[in-house]
C-alpha cells in the first residue's frame, strides 16, 4: 500500500513516520541535537547544521505535505512566521490582494511590517470576481484567501479565485487553518500555496505554536527553503514532535469538533439573544453550497451576533463555564472570545474592523449536551440581566 492510496486517517498516523531504523521505535524521536557528526568535510549523514534540518521536524513536514496533496512542506515556530517566509518571496514595489476579513496579524504583517519594506496590499472581497478584477494591479503577484475566514468564516471559492489569479499570473495562497487538510486541500482546487497555524487544529492541544507552508511548485519551495534556512524561524525539535502528534488524530478530532459545533450552531440560531450565526453548516450561510463542494465538513468554528451588541457579547465571553475565556482556536478545549476586543483588536479602526456584538466559539470535543447547556444558561443570563 502506498502512501497516495491510503486514507487520510492512515496517512496522518504513517506518512513520514516509518518506525526509526536505528532503534525500530515507533514514535519518530525527538532529536535534541543543533549539529551533526561529518566523516570528513562535506559529508555528513543527514544534514550539517539543525537549522537546515532535524529529523523530528522532517517527519512533520514529510507527513504535512502528504496530507495536503502537496509535494514540499516546510514548517516555522509559528503560523506568522511561515507567512513572513513566504511575504520574502516577493519584492518591494509587488502588490497582495488578501481577503477584506483575513486573519488580523496577517493584515498587520501585511501592512505593519511588509508596507514599509514596500509591499503594497489592498484588502478585498474574495467572494466577487468583479471586486478581485477591481483591486487587481500590473504588480499583483499574490491573491490571499482564507476560507473559512477568522472570525467571520467568510467562504470563498478557491477554484474561482484560482482561475482570476491565474488568468493574470499571480500565485494563490490559502490559509487553511480552520479547515485543515482533513477538511479541505486547496492545492487540489488550484490554490498554489496552503499556509497553516499549526498551533490551531493540527496540533489541536493548545500546547505548542507553529506555522507550516505546503506547495506543490517546485521553485517557489525552493526559494521558501533558502528563506527557512536564511531567516531562520524555524521550528524546535520538542514543538515538530508535539505537532506531530497532534496530527495522527487530527481525523477523529475534526469528526467531533464538526458535530459538536453544528449542534452549537443551531442552538445559537434558535436563541432569542442572537441576532445572527455565522456557520457554513447551516443552509442560511452564503458560502453554505460552496462550502458543501470545497470541505469534507463544516468545521468547529462558529462565530455569532448578539442583539445586545457589543455589550451583550463582552458579558457573554465572562459568563460561560465549559467555555473557557481565551485567544486561540483549534483545541480539544472549548473556547469563547469577543474578536472585536481579543484577537481582532489590531484592526480596529481599519476597514477589517469586526461587528462589536461578535462572539467566536471554538467548539472543543467535549460532550455537547454540557457545551450547550453552558452557552444556553450564559445565554439566558445575558438576556435576562
Ligand atoms: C492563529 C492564526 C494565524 C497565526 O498563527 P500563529 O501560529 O499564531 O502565528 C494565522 N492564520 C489564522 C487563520 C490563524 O487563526
Amino acid at each position: 500500500m502506498t502512501a497516495e492510496e491510503a486514507s487520510f486517517e492512515t496517512r496522518a498516523i504513517h506518512a513520514g513516520q516509518a518506525p526509526d531504523p536505528a532503534t525500530g521505535a515507533v514514535n519518530v524521536p525527538v532529536y535534541f541535537t543543533s549539529t551533526y557528526a561529518q566523516s570528513e568535510v562535506g559529508v555528513f549523514p543527514f544534514a550539517d547544521y539543525a537549522r537546515v534540518d532535524n529529523p523530528t521536524r522532517h517527519a512533520l513536514e514529510v507527513c504535512l505535505a502528504d496530507l495536503e496533496g502537496g509535494a514540499y512542506a516546510v514548517t516555522f515556530a509559528s503560523g506568522l512566521a511561515a507567512e513572513d517566509a513566504l511575504l520574502r518571496t516577493l519584492a518591494p514595489g509587488d502588490h497582495v490582494i488578501v481577503a477584506n476579513d483575513v486573519y488580523g496579524g496577517t493584515y498587520r504583517l501585511l501592512t505593519r511590517v511588509f508596507g514599509p519594506w514596500g509591499l503594497e496590499c489592498t484588502p478585498a472581497n474574495l467572494t466577487r470576481t468583479d471586486a478581485i478584477e477591481a483591486a487587481w494591479r500590473d504588480e499583483t503577484k499574490l491573491v490571499w484567501i482564507e476560507t473559512p475566514s477568522n472570525p467571520l468564516l467568510t467562504i470563498v471559492d478557491i477554484a474561482a479565485v484560482a482561475e482570476v489569479a491565474h488568468a493574470r499570473g499571480a500565485r494563490v495562497v490559502v490559509d487553511n487553518t480552520f479547515a485543515t487538510p482533513y477538511l479541505q486541500t486547496p492545492l487540489a482546487h488550484g490554490a498554489d500555496v496552503v499556509v497553516h497555524s499549526t498551533t490551531k487544529y493540527i496540533g489541536g492541544h493548545s500546547d505548542v505554536i507553529g506555522g507550516a507552508l505546503v506547495t506543490n511548485d517546485e521553485q517557489l519551495a525552493e526559494q521558501l527553503r533558502f528563506v527557512h534556512y536564511a531567516v531562520g524561524g524555524v521550528p524546535g525539535p520538542m514543538d515538530a514532535y508535539l505537532t506531530l502528534r497532534g496530527v495522527k488524530t487530527l481525523a477523529v478530532r475534526m469528526d467531533r469538533h464538526c458535530e459538536n459545533a453544528a449542534a452549537v450552531a443551531e442552538m445559537l440560531a434558535s436563541h432569542p439573544a442572537v441576532a445572527s450565526v455565522r456557520y457554513p453548516g447551516l443552509a442560511s450561510h452564503p458560502g453554505h453550497d460552496i462550502a458543501t463542494r470545497q470541505m469534507r465538513g463544516f468545521g468547529g468554528m462558529v462565530s455569532f451576533e448578539m442583539r445586545g451588541g457589543k455589550d451583550a457579547a463582552t458579558r457573554l465571553v465572562a459568563s460561560t463555564e465549559v467555555f473557557t475565556l481565551a485567544e486561540s482556536l483549534g483545541g480539544v478545549e472549548s473556547l469563547i472570545e469577543h474578536p472585536g476586543a481579543m484577537t481582532h483588536a489590531s484592526v480596529a479602526g481599519s476597514e477589517l474592523e469586526v461587528p462589536g456584538g461578535l462572539v467566536r466559539l471554538s467548539v472543543g470535543i467535549e460532550g455537547v449536551a454540557d457545551l450547550i447547556d453552558d452557552l444556553t444558561r450564559a445565554l439566558d443570563q445575558v438576556s435576562q440581566a
